[in-house]
Formats: structure tokens, C-alpha cells, sequence
């Protein structure tokens, strides 16, 4: 036991339940300051050995070890001649051979951690290093405290919020938000406060310990759409928030243009089919008046194949760009398809319907608009079918066929016209 490099000794209790050492290496006669004793008669009783003031210490924990019949750890200091002033302790119950339910003895063991000690750097080196830590993290992080003011404003944050940490230290957190958040806040901090349990993954509404998608504002106004995570701190007698926060623009950006490219037509620049439909949606589960038309260009395969290609498409942006220009909200006009439009109006019903449809054609039969051309413009027409929603039908499928059928029946009809279904 001597060759251990920490001190070791057995721990039982006698009839009076009194803690005795029942074996010990010279080291821990060493901790507990007594000479080195190779002649020792064991058990000896732990008072008679471990003397000095932080007897109470050791005692209380190898008693909680016997209660409690669990390992135990703990750092503690304590002075020895030799140097030694830091010791992690170790508690190990072992239990009885034949009774495996109460522990019979310990296995207390010290080691010297000094050495360790003496390589903790003093706090001023380990603030600056935290701040060093805090500097170089690629996110903005800003604390406040319970007055919600700001604490900690680390370089990242300066660069977000276009303030440097001397400017906004002891100011308002609410300097960094937008001017229609600021009133709300104050409430949402209580909120996350209260519900703030570090210890599980689901704390309740609002889950602020998850990444949340918020706005902050820079100095300059500009606002800024970035993800922010908060946490609690518990400091000495006081609290803290922390918030990580990540300037999230190019994201939302991103997000911005994958909407808008699922959600518009690349050729013409209109709602796309998918759009036109999720509008009438909304519609049909209203149960106001509105019409749908079907614009199908005439002879445009010909325009196709005397022009090109390309030149069918410049009709097609000028198409769109006069028929967007004339129906405006609450009307959609969209891209159907191929050389077919089609448009949602929004509280028309049937005869104001066929008043705007008959409008547009007959816009386009004067061709009174500039064309989007780079040769010479191409004059065309349009077949119309517009129908009104019917009471109760609620299905987009059949509102736009009975449209397609009076499309159709304007084709028939000699084309260039408005047949309303
Ligand atoms: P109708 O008066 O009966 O509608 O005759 P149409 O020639 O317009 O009808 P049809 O449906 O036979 O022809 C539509 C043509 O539209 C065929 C197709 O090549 C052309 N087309 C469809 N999409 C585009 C496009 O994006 N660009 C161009 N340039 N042509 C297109
Ligand atoms: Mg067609
Ligand atoms: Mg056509």
C-alpha cells in the first residue's frame, strides 16, 4: 500500500458506530500529521489519528458514505507539512461478503492534487483568456442582467449590431431590437425566465433555449433577421441571460428567393399554376363571390412557327405584363401553362366577370401596349372562358374545368371572344 502515490486507508465502524481505521499506508499518516508508524496496531479509532481541524470535514462525509452507500467525491484543501494543500477525495463502500445490503467498510483515498494547483492560472489570466475566448467566437453573444441591461458585448456582436461594447455596456438590451418589439419584451424575458429549466430538453413556451428566428437592429436602423439562442445564468446571488445570436440575412435571403422562384413562373415573371391554385383555395374556403377565367392565346402555334421560338416567348412576357398591369389585388393573373393565363377575381360576379375578361381581349386586340421586343412586334388575340363560383362548390378541379369549357366553346365560336360558362 505504500508504493500507492495517495493516501489510502480502510474505514469501518465499531460496535458504538464510531469511525476506526482499520488499515492506512504512510501517506495518509502523513495527511493526518502523524509520524510514521510501521508498528501500528490496527483499528485505531479515526478521532485518535485525524486530529486536526478538518477532522469534522472528513468525518461527515465518511458517515454520509455509510448512510448513503455510495461512492463519494469531493475536492477539499488541507495543509500537510509536506506541501500538500489539495486532495480529491475518494469514498468507496464495500460492502459485507455474506451481507451484501450495508456496507462494512471504505475505501477512503486522498490524492495530492498541489501540483494541479500550482498550474491554475490566477483569475485575471483566466478572465482575459475567457474574454479572448468570448472575442474570437463567430457568433454575436450579449449578456444582460435581471435590469436587462447589457454586460458582455463581444466583437462578433459590435460587427452585427454596428455598436462598439463600450457604447452599449449598462444600456437598455431593447437598443438592439427592433422599435415594434421593444414594448413586448420585457414580458417574453419573464416568460423564458420562469419557464427556464436547464436540466430538460423541453422547457415549456416560449422554447428560448432552442434556436429562435427573431429581428435585431443594427445602429443605422437597418433591421436584421438573425437566430438567437438564450440561456440562464445562475451567478452568485444574481442572474444573467446570455444570447448567442446569428446574423441569419443570407439565409433569409435565400428563403426569400426559393419561395419565390416555387412560387412564380421563371418565363413571365406571373404567379405560377401552383400559386394561382393555393389562391383559390383560400377563396373557395370563403364564401364570397368570385369568378376564374381561362386565357388561351389563338393560332399561336403559327406565331411559333413564322417567328421562332423566342419571339412566341416575348409575346408571352408582353401578354403578361399587360394582363398583371390590368388585374391587380384583390385579382390574381397567373400562368397557367404553355400559352394559357388564368386569373382569380376576387369579388367579382358573373357579369362584372365577363365586363373584365371582354376588357382584357379587347386590350389585346387593339394592341395599344408596348411589346417586349427585340425584332418587330407580333400582334395577337385571345379566347376567353370565365365562369362565377357556384353556391356551395368547393372543389378548384371542377371550377376549372367548367372554365376550360367555356374556353372551348370560344374557340369554337370563331375565337378573339369571351364565353362565359
Ligand atoms: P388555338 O387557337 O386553338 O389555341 O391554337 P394554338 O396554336 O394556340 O393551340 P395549340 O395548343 O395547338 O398550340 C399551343 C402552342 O404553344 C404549342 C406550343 O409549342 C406553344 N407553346 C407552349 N408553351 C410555350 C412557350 O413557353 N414558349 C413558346 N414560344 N411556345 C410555347
Ligand atoms: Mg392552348
Ligand atoms: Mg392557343
Amino acid at each position: 500500500m505504500n508504493d500507492i502515490a495517495a493516501c489510502v486507508a480502510m474505514i469501518g465502524l465499531d460496535e458504538n458506530k464510531q469511525l476506526i481505521v482499520t488499515a492506512c499506508n504512510n501517506q495518509f499518516f502523513q495527511l493526518t500529521g502523524a509520524p510514521v508508524n510501521d508498528a501500528q496496531t490496527f483499528p485505531v479509532p479515526f478521532d485518535a489519528m485525524v486530529t486536526d481541524s478538518v477532522a469534522n470535514e472528513f468525518r461527515e462525509k465518511l458517515l454520509a458514505c455509510f448512510r448513503s452507500d455510495w461512492v463519494q467525491q469531493s475536492e477539499q484543501t488541507h495543509d500537510i507539512q509536506t506541501g500538500g494543500n489539495w486532495w480529491r477525495l475518494s469514498l468507496k463502500p464495500i460492502r459485507h461478503e455474506s451481507n451484501g445490503a450495508s456496507v462494512h467498510k471504505i475505501l477512503m483515498t486522498c490524492l495530492d492534487m498541489s501540483a494541479r494547483t500550482d498550474q491554475r492560472q490566477e483569475p485575471e489570466v483566466e478572465a482575459s483568456r475567457y474574454r479572448a475566448l468570448v472575442d474570437l467566437a463567430y457568433d454575436a453573444i450579449v449578456t444582460m442582467d435581471e435590469k436587462h441591461n447589457i454586460t458582455l458585448f463581444n466583437r462578433a456582436a459590435e460587427n452585427l449590431f454596428g455598436y462598439s461594447s463600450a457604447e452599449v455596456m449598462g444600456q437598455p438590451i431593447v437598443t438592439l431590437l427592433p422599435e415594434k418589439f421593444r414594448a413586448d419584451h420585457p414580458r417574453k424575458v419573464k416568460q423564458f425566465a420562469d419557464s427556464y429549466q436547464p436540466n430538460l430538453r423541453r422547457a415549456t413556451a416560449p422554447r428560448m433555449d432552442e434556436t429562435n428566428s427573431v429581428y435585431g437592429q443594427h445602429r443605422d436602423g437597418s433591421i436584421i433577421p438573425v437566430e438567437i439562442a438564450v440561456s440562464r445564468i445562475d451567478l452568485n446571488g444574481g442572474v444573467e441571460f446570455m444570447a448567442v445570436v446569428r446574423d441569419i440575412t443570407d439565409r433569409a435571403r435565400l428563403m426569400e428567393l426559393l419561395k419565390k422562384q416555387a412560387t412564380t413562373d421563371a418565363l413571365t415573371g406571373l404567379p405560377n399554376r401552383r400559386e394561382f391554385l393555393e389562391y383559390i383555395e383560400t377563396l373557395l374556403g370563403d364564401t364570397d363571390v368570385f369568378s376564374v377565367f381561362i386565357l388561351d392565346i389563338d393560332f399561336f402555334k403559327e406565331i411559333n412557327d413564322e417567328h421562332g421560338h423566342d419571339a412566341g416567348d416575348e409575346v408571352l412576357r408582353t401578354l403578361a405584363k399587360v394582363g398583371a398591369s390590368m388585374m391587380s389585388r384583390p385579382c390574381l393573373f397567373a400562368r397557367w401553362g404553355g400559352e394559357e393565363f388564368v386569373a382569380a377575381l376576387r369579388g367579382a360576379d358573373a357579369s362584372r366577370a365577363y365586363d373584365i375578361a371582354d376588357a382584357l381581349r379587347k386590350r389585346y386586340e387593339r394592341q395599344d401596349f408596348a411589346h417586349i421586343s427585340r425584332l418587330k412586334p407580333i400582334p395577337f388575340t385571345v379566347s376567353i372562358g370565365v365562369v362565377t363560383r357556384e353556391a356551395h362548390e368547393a372543389d378548384v378541379d371542377t371550377l376549372m374545368k367548367r372554365a376550360d369549357r367555356a374556353l372551348y366553346r370560344a374557340k369554337k365560336s370563331g375565337r378573339n371572344r369571351v364565353e362565359a360558362g
